[in-house]
């Protein structure tokens, strides 16, 4: 391991925040990218709701619902640190493009609107993070207005996520009166985020504190203050990097508080970027050469160029320009020549990347979804998931002469991620599997604009999808000989089962006990 590479691996934290639609997720990733000096002006990511962007001008579809349904991926500095922070969709129709994008990250934050406390999409996030153990520090937000009790929220958090919490900060007031944050764990305070360092103070009773307070309040909210110091859980960073424990913090995205609080417990606690496994080892962040994986494909970023880019994040090394990776699933070398770094708005050739960053490839199709690149060793990193559609559908086509095109377009939507597709193993037309009804929409608007191909979709005889294996050799191709006509293949030619109802499936199963029907499969 090179210094250079062990610093850099050092340096950098790759997060995502989850949270419920409204809880201030983008308000809050505008702060972190003006503290972090990314951005010039806080609202450069709010727009992007209400006007027309670049970088989304392609998708009617957005425009027109006011939402965004890409991921992307935004990095700054604030101290000593590089942050990536890796945005995710907030519909729940693009859930399955968020599990992906959860999958590159080392730990996430969690925003909780004060007044609501935790919300069903928080509680599916955050379900997704403690499958792998993600670390998770918490930001409730919205002081500043009408809100629940600190303890309720901590007690909240603890009931419904089974979650140990250990508040860090504590707010200043509330609502009207929400003057600052104070740090229960060093007796120091922040008046706003404006205050870049935080000033130390003589305890909550001081009168730098209670006095900011108004007096009708005052003894209430500083004894709350001195039981949260008294009484709350203290830090244990082993718990948190165990993914048991979160930090909490209070603030407001909107009116600056609480902010540098956050960012500087990312930088200070956040793991580094983690050792990545691979079906035959270990792969350690500080190893000399480059590996990294695909999690995300992205389409039409820039309408001029009708180019894909595939977000990879760097699991070790030095991923370089010009160098020649090799694509494990295919053995063939492919040149990064110009892989990208993206800031909110713009983005910049890359001359180097380290592990926990998280580049662009710009291809024409070369790269999937889940795929692995190394500088030449036969490796695999497996757990990109793909997750069994909720919803199947038929893709009508009005013109049969395109059949041909139709196909090699949905292929290239499922390589893409954007669905799923099933190739029926009785030669009937191809099936289309995704998890939330805005995907076909995409699908729709994209193979229409694309590819100049109208389609529509027609009910399928089917609402389930298993991928199935088995243990015992022969269970399968016996399985699949008995149910030819409900037997799929998808992108890797790997075998669905097709159920009419969750009750077809079950009688199924109940036969067939050797096999084994999955929900999820991992990309490879
Ligand atoms: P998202 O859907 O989670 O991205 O939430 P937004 O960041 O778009 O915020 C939703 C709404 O809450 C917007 O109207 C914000 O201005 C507002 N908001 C966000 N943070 C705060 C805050 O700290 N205080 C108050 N009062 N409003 C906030």
């Amino acid at each position: 391991m090179t210094d250079k590479i062990a610093d850099a691996v050092a340096r950098r934290r790759t997060f995502a925040i989850i949270s419920h639609p409204d809880a201030g997720k983008t308000t809050l990733t505008e702060k972190l990218l003006l503290f972090g000096g990314a951005i010039q002006l806080a609202g450069e990511v709010k727009a992007k709701k209400n006007r027309v962007q670049t970088r989304s001008d392609w998708m009617n579809i957005e425009r027109e619902r006011g939402i965004s349904v890409v991921t992307s991926v935004m990095t700054f500095e604030y101290g000593d640190h590089v942050f990536n922070l890796l945005d995710t969709p907030g519909h729940e129709d693009f859930a399955d493009d968020t599990y992906r994008t959860l999958t590159a990250v080392d730990s996430a934050i969690m925003v909780i609107d004060a007044a609501k406390g935790i919300e069903p999409r928080t509680l599916k996030l955050f379900e997704v993070c403690r499958l792998r153990d993600i670390p998770i520090v918490t930001f409730v937000n919205k002081l500043d207005r009408e809100s629940r009790d600190p303890f309720e929220i901590l007690d909240e958090i603890e009931q419904k996520l089974a979650l140990d919490t250990a508040p860090i900060t504590w707010p200043i007031g509330r609502g009207k009166s929400f003057v600052g944050t104070y740090n229960l764990a060093n007796d120091t305070m922040r008046r706003s985020d404006d205050d870049v360092e935080p000033t130390a103070v003589n305890g909550p009773e001081s009168d730098a504190v209670a006095g900011l307070l108004p007096e009708n309040e005052r003894e209430m909210l500083v004894e709350e203050m001195l039981l949260g110091k008294e009484a709350c859980r203290p830090f244990d960073m082993q718990a948190f990097r165990e993914g048991h424990l979160t930090p909490v913090y209070f603030g407001s995205a909107l009116r600056n508080f609480g902010v540098r609080d956050l960012i500087e417990a990312l930088g200070n606690f956040g793991p580094a970027p983690r050792a990545q496994e691979a079906d035959s080892r270990r792969v350690e962040a500080t190893e000399e050469k480059m590996t990294s994986f695909v999690f995300k494909i992205q389409a039409n970023m820039d309408p001029n160029h009708r180019d894909r880019i595939a977000f990879v994040r760097v699991c070790s090394g030095k991923l370089q320009r010009g160098m020649k990776a090799k694509l494990v699933r295919t053995g063939k070398p492919i040149s990064l020549s110009a892989p990208q770094f993206f800031f909110a708005k713009s983005r910049i050739t890359a001359d180097e990347a380290f592990a926990g960053d998280v580049v662009g490839i710009p291809n024409h199709g070369t790269l999937r979804i889940g795929d692995t690149l190394t500088e030449g060793e036969e490796l695999l990193f497996r757990g990109v998931p793909n997750f069994a559609p909720e919803i199947l559908r038929r893709v009508r086509l009005g013109d049969a002469m395109k059949a041909k095109k139709l196909k090699e377009a949905l292929q290239q939507m499922a390589e893409e991620g954007v669905v799923q597709l099933f190739t029926p193993e009785d030669g009937s037309p191809a099936i289309v599997g995704v998890v939330g009804a805005l995907q076909l929409d995409v699908l729709k608007e994209r193979l229409k604009v694309e590819y100049s191909l109208p389609v529509d979709f027609e009910m399928a005889r089917f609402s389930v999808c298993r991928w199935i294996s088995s243990e015992e050799p022969g269970e399968v191709d016996r399985f699949i000989t008995a149910h030819r006509g409900d037997i799929a293949r998808d992108l890797d030619d790997d075998p669905v089962f097709l159920a009419p109802h969750e009750f077809g499936l079950n009688y199924e199963a109940d036969r067939w006990k050797a096999v084994r029907f999955a929900t999820v499969k991992d990309y490879q």
